[in-house]
């Protein structure tokens, strides 16, 4: 094994989970558990990223799918992604009366996602906060405001252009990360999105996002500038617009990533008239 590698790897791993989540967002336990493995054993849907050392066990994925582990209070169905609706209106219906695990219990509204049913690009965020549990629409506190100056001064799109869903459909209670099994329960629909919908890019928008969504314990500093793929989908790992917010310096990062999502979709690498240097004013 290349110890060089594994170090840095394990340097890497430490330095996000306790520079950025574990100060910023104590009590979350995927960030715990990220924190934890020396060596982050490589997933199968990281395509390129140097594997550091085949850990000898498999690969601790944060949110097994399907595999929820239910709650006390979870009924209802667990079907997995593959047995859902293919159809993205019978799956939001479907997903409107969701009752797979305890954080249906404190929402005031599911948040589905939105945007255009054919979109070439989806973003997919962490769960909704406080406004989007009431609107029942993603992204539109201070972080979807910053979202939607993104799409359209970095991309060039409009918000409705584009499709917006989160990992987890419904507010955990105090902006708490989401658990691994509330997790592990709405996953599956989030993937039946994907195949719905059958974007040609995939930005995930966050650790949340980006850890389950490609099934790996990376840390998000292994995961940005990656060629990464979600079945067969190329996906782009960026900052959560709301870490923007508190880290205006990362904007800077972000803007690589865009670029690299416009050069996915064939577009512009910067839709601005005249290439001005320097991300967009965001
Ligand atoms: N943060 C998210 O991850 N999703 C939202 O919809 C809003 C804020
Ligand atoms: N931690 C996260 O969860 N997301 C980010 O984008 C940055 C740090």
């Amino acid at each position: 094994m290349d110890v060089r590698a594994a170090l840095s790897a394990w340097l890497d791993a430490a330095r996000d989970a306790y520079g950025d989540d574990l100060a910023v967002r104590p009590g979350g336990s995927l960030a715990r558990r990220a924190a934890a493995p020396a060596v982050p054993p490589p997933a199968d849907h990281v395509a390129r990223p140097p594997a550091p050392d085949p850990a000898p066990t498999p690969d601790p994925a944060p949110t097994p799918d399907p595999a929820p582990t239910p709650a006390a209070t979870t009924v209802g169905s667990t079907a997995p992604a593959a047995e859902l609706p293919a159809d993205l209106d019978a799956l939001r219906a479907l997903v409107a009366d969701c009752v797979r695990c305890r954080l249906c219990e404190t929402r005031t509204n599911v948040v589905f996602g939105e945007g255009a049913a054919r979109a070439d690009v989806m973003f997919v965020g962490e769960a909704p906060g406080q406004r989007e549990d009431e609107l029942g629409r993603p992204f539109v506190g201070r972080a979807g405001q910053l979202l939607d100056r993104i799409i359209e001064n970095g991309m060039g799109l409009r918000r409705e252009d584009v499709f917006i869903a989160n990992v987890n459909k419904c507010r955990p209670p105090g902006n708490r990360d989401p658990e691994p099994d509330e997790i592990a329960a709405c996953l599956p629909f989030l993937r039946a999105q994907l195949r719905a919908i059958r974007p040609r890019v995939i930005v995930v928008l966050g650790r949340i996002a980006a850890q389950n969504l490609l099934g790996t314990t990376r840390p998000m500093g292994a995961l940005r500038g990656r060629e990464l793929d979600c079945e067969g989908v190329p996906v782009v790992a960026t900052w959560h617009p709301a870490y923007l917010l508190r880290n205006p310096a990362a904007k800077r990062e972000t803007w690589d990533d865009i670029k690299r999502v416009n050069r996915l979709l064939g577009r512009p690498e910067d839709p601005r008239l005249g290439g001005a240097d320097g991300p967009p004013d965001g």
